[in-house]
């Protein structure tokens, strides 16, 4: 099989969503699964709705576009990037609903979707501290009532984001904040919000611990069913697996090396001082090269299996300190992924995606020279 590989198992990809509806269910909260982690992948996406996901969102309109080969009807396609006025067309023909931060895009998406005879749903972002998007809370009531004269738009709701620019905690007070200006606009509307979306895999802890989710109704998942995380301190969370993927790569040199290098030392290729080997005073190690690069994946978020550690990478290259295992070239080693590496392996051209289903996904042993991370 090719290698450098990430081999998804659908299987648990379905039970993390699963787990998390069931959770958020009696809390009134629903799940929208987001797949931008995972590059629209149709089968992921359909993993996410069998697991229980009301809808599927990503960041990306080709990402929706390829999302919506295999969802149904009815299931909601979110764009949750504020639209570029140069892709209206196609966020009003691939989205049921935008996430939105103005007027100027709003009334894009008003335009394009009366010349498809459409309408489009729209859900406002408001600002509650992070300072990624989002509209200032003051301006909410009245770009609410804007949207509401858009013949083709429907104000779905209200939603925000945390986490993600600044690292904001979502907690009772800022979530508290996004369910006073529903029941404001909902008042200056006379009509009530379908939607309030209170944000992403960081709002897990919050949602399945506080005694007031208040208007909150859904949240828009991807980390947290993906890799089983909470985004704050990167977490496992309780039930939910951390192992959906794993990327396997092939040893292409093995052997006995000195432990420190030789010569004058300055950069390395991508510009920093190696440090001194740790542990290797001045005898060998066993070192090993797989034939994986930052072409293929984050470094950050590698996890090597069980007595492996990792000494370096460039661009085409995974130098590891094999330990007592002996690696021979073309042996395989599997290795965890952590969020930032997921989306660098999943965009790269050079990674193949494997994904398994249900019999498969028992059936597969470690074959030998295969060292699972624990
Ligand atoms: C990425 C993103 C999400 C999902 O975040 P996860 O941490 O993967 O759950 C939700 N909402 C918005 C606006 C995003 O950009």
């Amino acid at each position: 099989m090719s290698a450098p590989r990430l081999v998804v198992d659908l299987v648990k990809v379905e039970a993390n969503t699963r787990q998390l509806v069931e959770q958020l269910r009696p809390r009134g909260i629903s799940v929208t699964g987001v797949t931008k982690a995972a590059l629209g992948s149709p089968e992921i996406g359909a993993a996410m709705l069998r697991g229980g996901a009301i809808g599927l969102a990503d960041s990306r309109i080709e990402n929706l576009t390829r999302l919506a080969a295999g969802a149904p009807a009815s299931a909601s396609r979110t764009l949750i990037r504020s639209p570029m006025i140069s892709q209206v067309d196609q966020v009003v023909r691939h989205a049921t609903t935008s996430l939105n931060t103005g007027l100027r895009v709003l009334d894009a998406l008003d335009e394009a979707a009366r010349r498809q005879r459409r309408t489009h749903q729209v859900v406002l972002m408001v600002e509650l501290g992070d300072l990624r998007e989002g509209i200032a809370p003051e301006d909410v009531i009245d770009l609410a009532l804007t949207t509401r004269t858009r013949r083709r738009l429907r104000l779905a709701g209200l939603g925000t984001n945390l986490a993600c620019q600044n690292g904001v905690v979502p907690d009772d007070r800022n979530m508290g904040e996004l369910s006073r200006l529903v029941e404001e606009v909902e008042a200056a509307t006379g009509e009530s919000l379908a939607v309030v979306s209170g944000g992403n895999s960081a709002n897990l802890p919050w949602a399945l611990s506080t005694s007031a989710v208040g208007r909150i109704n859904d949240l828009r998942i991807g980390e947290a069913i993906l890799l089983g995380t909470e985004p704050l301190h990167r977490t496992v969370l309780p039930g939910l697996h951390d192992d959906a993927f794993r990327l396997v790569a092939e040893v292409i040199e093995a052997g006995v090396k000195p432990s420190q290098p030789w010569g004058a030392l300055a950069q390395t290729a991508y510009g920093e001082l190696a440090p001194l080997r740790a542990g290797g005073g001045s005898g060998t190690t066993r070192q090993a090269i797989l034939a994986l690069g930052r072409q293929d994946v984050l470094l950050e978020g590698l996890v090597p299996p069980p007595g492996i550690t990792i000494l370096g990478m460039s661009s085409d290259h995974l130098v590891v300190d094999c330990g007592d295992h002996r690696l021979a070239v073309g042996d395989e080693l599997t290795f965890g992924v952590g969020y930032g590496a997921l989306v660098q392996a999943m965009t790269s051209p050079f990674v193949a995606v494997v994904l398994t289903e249900p019999a498969a996904a028992r059936g597969r042993a470690a074959t030998p020279g295969t060292y699972l991370p624990s």
